[in-house]
């Protein structure tokens, strides 16, 4: 890509004095050049030390000067490349997304044991499917089935002594919610293709990805391919629902198998690329935030309502509720949070779309007066910024005459990146204890073993389901290895669409949400999570995901086909991962 000149602003700076010689002369201009970076910039001078790879431009975001093509097996990619850009292969592209949509692989919350559940049968025709379609790669790779329906397929490099490529991606879709299916367009489960897009659930998340993955690696076998890395595909097909049965027993197989810390880099579904801050910006997710619930319960002795107290269980609850809404977690723009990379990013190279007073403030280091100001310009990135609260579930009381005896509630949180789950409970112990006091209850806070006489009068609080995870640390990224092979294939595969001008800049970023990514940790800390779909420039329109009207532009996956060949390629020749 085109190395993006840093701006001059000249205007913010103070006049010099008129240098006396030209060794004055020359340690001012170096001081001012300095001053210029830290003050007006963002950059950290001491940053400009490093990071000065012959592939990067100086700075605390450097990006790479150029795509990353494979060298060895250049002639491989070229023609696959080639290939990708017929028509023909793009009506192949519809005909396996439509077919895997057209297959309804649902996964819900109240989904029991593979074995027992007869629901989870359709994940066998699932498999089928991907056997008929994929032939070169399932007479190729070694697949080994976990839990029956979670898939490893592994293609040994013949390297044994390199670590393996794992790309992930989860074979489940959400439910499509049967009183919506009349606001679809095109049916949830027809892969209906109307020239553009293939539609249908499961058609970008996360079909997409996995169907991208499976076509690169089957026309790679195709071109005769062999990788010296060991290249591992994993897929869950729980993940919509915590992904305990799926991706949690696969990286316990991978865990006994490999070993820990085993793998080179993990790549899952997540960011792609968009037209955002007058550029085109990728975005893989570096981090992860935790998950917990909070089951909030307050038990009372019951009675005739027409005897009634001050406040009932539920009154009780709700003073509790509004107080948990009203003293939220604060949001920082920490240093440690990928979040803190995305924005000195958008600050050095997308300067306009941040004012100079927030620039400014970002540079000296102010990051609490940098929140404020980063949420006055872009609200959206409150969530990413703070620990979420969300009051979801509320129950209490079977009739119009009687007092209950219980009334609870559950509050899903999402934790920032630099806190933890034990960070939220002691916040609940500090917030709820006066009210516990004022309404008489006694508090059991996150008990291991609650006593078995539970007090009459008693507030609650525990975990209030088995789904809970720490957030995931941030993973490598400028200077790495794992990073600058994917930074490096993002902008080649981008420019290899776009011959001409336009360039990209791969920032990285975290996500709200947790993918079956979550569970990798002990086998690597390179954990990306980023499939390169286009989401062109509304960046708020997410496709359908989760809702009605999935669909999925063709192109986009055919792009993302081409990102998953340069990757495996690229990865294939590093010889630092
Ligand atoms: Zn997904």
């Amino acid at each position: 890509m085109t190395a993006k000149k840093l701006p001059s602003h000249t205007s913010d700076v103070p006049t010099q004095a008129k240098p006396r010689n030209i060794w004055t002369k020359l340690i001012l201009t170096i001081s001012f050049a300095l001053f210029s970076a830290y003050y007006i910039l963002g950059v950290d001078p001491s940053s400009l030390c490093h990071h000065f790879g012959h592939n990067q431009v100086k700075g605390t975001c450097p990006q790479p000067a150029h795509g990353l093509l494979p060298e060895k097996h250049r002639l491989i990619h070229d023609t696959l490349l080639k290939e990708y850009k017929t028509p023909e292969f793009l009506l192949e592209t519809v005909q396996a997304i439509s077919g895997a949509v057209q297959i309804p692989t649902e996964s819900g919350d109240n989904y029991g044991v593979v074995g027992e559940d007869p629901r989870w049968v359709v994940f066998g025709s699932f498999h089928a499917y991907l056997k008929k379609q994929y032939p070169l790669l399932h007479s190729t790779l070694a697949l080994t089935k976990v839990n029956t329906y979670g898939l490893v397929y592994l293609w040994p490099g013949t390297n044994a002594e390199l670590k393996p490529l794992v790309l992930v991606a989860h074979q489940d879709v959400v439910p499509v919610n049967p009183d919506t299916v009349d606001q679809w367009e095109h049916p949830p489960y027809s892969g209906f293709f109307d020239g553009k897009l293939v539609w249908g659930r499961g058609s970008i998340d996360d079909k997409s990805g996995l169907i991208a993955v499976l076509t690169a690696v089957e026309g790679l076998i195709k071109q005769g391919f062999q990788p010296a890395r060991p290249i591992l595909i994993t897929s869950g097909f729980d993940e919509e629902c915590s992904g305990r049965q799926g991706a949690q027993k696969i990286v316990e197989y991978l865990l006994e198998t490999y070993g820990k810390d085993s793998l080179a880099m993990v790549i899952d579904e997540g960011g792609g690329f968009a037209e955002q801050y007058g550029t085109h910006v990728a975005m893989p997710n570096v981090g992860e935030k935790g998950y917990t619930d909070v089951k909030v319960s307050v038990d009372v002795p019951g009675g005739h309502s027409s005897i009634p107290p001050t406040h009932s269980a539920i009154g009780i609850l709700a003073d509790l509720i509004y107080t948990i809404e009203a003293n939220t977690f604060k949001p920082l723009l920490s240093k440690t949070s990928s979040v803190h990379d995305t924005v000195q990013c958008i600050a050095e190279h997308a300067p306009d779309s941040f004012s100079k007073k927030l620039r400014r403030t970002l540079a000296r280091g102010s990051l609490e007066k940098a929140t404020k100001l980063l949420l006055e310009e872009y609200p959206h990135f409150l969530p990413l910024l703070r620990t979420t609260t969300a009051v979801d579930v509320v129950s209490g009381g079977v009739k119009a005459n009687a007092l209950p005896e219980n009334a609870h509630a559950l509050v899903n949180h999402r934790v920032s990146i630099d806190s933890s789950i034990g960070e939220v409970q002691t916040y609940y112990k500090h917030l709820l204890k006066p009210l516990a006091g004022k309404y008489n209850l006694s508090l059991s806070a996150f008990e291991d073993h609650p006593s078995v006489n539970a007090p009459k009068r008693a507030l609650t609080l525990s975990q209030g389901t088995p789904f809970t995870t720490e957030p995931i640390p941030k993973a490598p990224t400028f200077g790495s290895s794992p990073w600058d092979v994917l930074a490096g294939s993002i902008v080649s595969s981008f420019e290899s669409f776009r011959p001409g001008n336009d360039s990209i800049l791969v920032i990285p970023s975290m996500s709200t949400g947790n993918t079956d990514a979550r569970y990798y940790g002990d086998l690597t800390k390179s954990i990306y999570r980023y499939v390169h779909r286009d989401a062109g420039k509304d960046t708020n329109r997410l496709g359908g995901v989760h809702t009605v009207n999935e669909a999925l532009p063709v192109k986009s996956l055919v792009e993302m086909i081409a990102f998953f060949t340069t990757l495996i390629l690229n990865a294939d020749e590093s010889t630092s991962l």
